[in-house]
């Protein structure tokens, strides 16, 4: 049995006592019921780029879902299963005119976790294009269909991430029309500005070897936002409310890229504060630890408390 760090991008986390494979949609089905049937610990796992597994996760059994399957159902309308990748999806979509995700292009994992945190960058979100989503649910064992409104999609979040448990089959969307070069070049400026700062997988690349930003970025009150330096970056997102930049408060709480503890495996990327990085030697134990010492930093230098943004399974 392999451990989970070679199916996790920042390549840390322990032998899981199962891997079971899933892929099409029908093994997707009855790999997740045999899971729940068998498993009091289970994890469902597509990239493993928005996950990290603890260096004990022996109890731990876990399904990969490998389904892969781009239809299209006309007027723009696309059913996407869930083990694509992410990337090829975006390329695949720009190619054929469809628009609305040529700024997620370069995000690494698979579409059925694309709406888990409601990815996003550059200015895009899935969720403006997401319709709908089929989901087996663990607790009433149901299929369901989920409209875009079901899925309550906020800034990285949604109704995945506050505890409905389950595993998405598959994903639709529905996308405008542009031209396609003009998408195709969009796509292709986004991946350059993404790998200058380590946001494109690179096995070559230690400062790739992350989940992408650790933290999400804070939002606070605008009232709070006011007590902060002058230069602190702040965005107003609702009336009243404000994001902060997570890698602005990071490097001015005093931590600067490439900082590690001591002789610790894992370190601040060297080419962007928000992403923590394996540096060929770390154990997830290491992650956890500069994650903490972070969020300790900021917390005391400017009082917000830094919330993570990917999946800590089996701490
Ligand atoms: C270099 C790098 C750059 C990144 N840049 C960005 C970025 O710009 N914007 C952004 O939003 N994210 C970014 N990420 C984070 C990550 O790529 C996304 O969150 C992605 O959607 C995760 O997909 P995955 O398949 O790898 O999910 P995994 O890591 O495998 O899983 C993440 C979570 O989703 C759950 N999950 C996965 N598949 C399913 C399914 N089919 N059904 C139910 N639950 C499921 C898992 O249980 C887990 O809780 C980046 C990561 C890296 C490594």
């Amino acid at each position: 049995m392999t451990s989970l760090s070679n199916f996790t991008t920042i390549r840390v986390g322990g032998q899981p006592k199962e891997i079971s494979v899933a892929s099409t949609h029908a093994e997707v089905l009855a790999g997740a019921k045999k899971l729940w049937e068998e498993s009091e610990h289970w994890v469902i796992l597509g990239g493993g780029s928005n996950i990290v597994f603890a260096d004990d996760v022996s109890d731990l059994s876990v399904l990969l879902v490998q389904s892969k399957g781009i239809e299209d159902l006309g007027s723009g309308r696309v059913r996407v299963q869930a083990g694509n990748n992410w990337n090829e999806f975006v390329l695949y979509a720009c190619n054929k005119g469809w628009a609305g995700v040529e700024s997620l292009a370069g995000i690494p994992g698979t579409v059925g976790a694309s709406p888990i945190q409601n990815i996003g960058a550059y200015g895009q979100e899935v969720a403006s294009t997401i319709t709908t989503v089929e989901f087996l649910d663990y607790k009433s064992g149901e299929l369901q269909i989920l409209t875009n409104e079901d899925c309550s999609f906020t800034y990285r979040d949604s109704i995945f991430k506050q505890g409905k448990q389950g595993v998405i089959t598959w994903v639709e969307f529905q996308f405008g029309k542009e031209d396609s070069v003009s998408l195709l070049t969009k796509a292709h400026d986004v991946i350059s500005q993404r790998a200058s700062k380590g946001m494109v997988l690179d096995a070559a690349d230690n400062d790739t070897w992350s989940c992408g930003s650790f933290f999400t970025n804070p939002i606070v009150s605008e009232s709070f936002a006011r007590t902060l330096p002058l230069d602190a970056p702040q965005w107003e997102v609702e009336e009243g409310k404000v994001k902060l930049s997570a890698a602005w408060l990071i490097e001015n709480s005093g931590l600067s890229k490439g900082f590690k503890l001591g002789n610790s495996g894992a370190a601040i990327s060297t080419k962007h504060a928000l992403a923590i990085t394996n540096r060929g030697t770390a154990t997830a134990e290491q992650v956890v630890e500069l994650a903490r010492f972070i969020q300790t930093q900021v917390s005391n230098k400017f009082g917000i408390n830094l919330v993570p943004e990917p999946n800590l399974i089996g701490f």
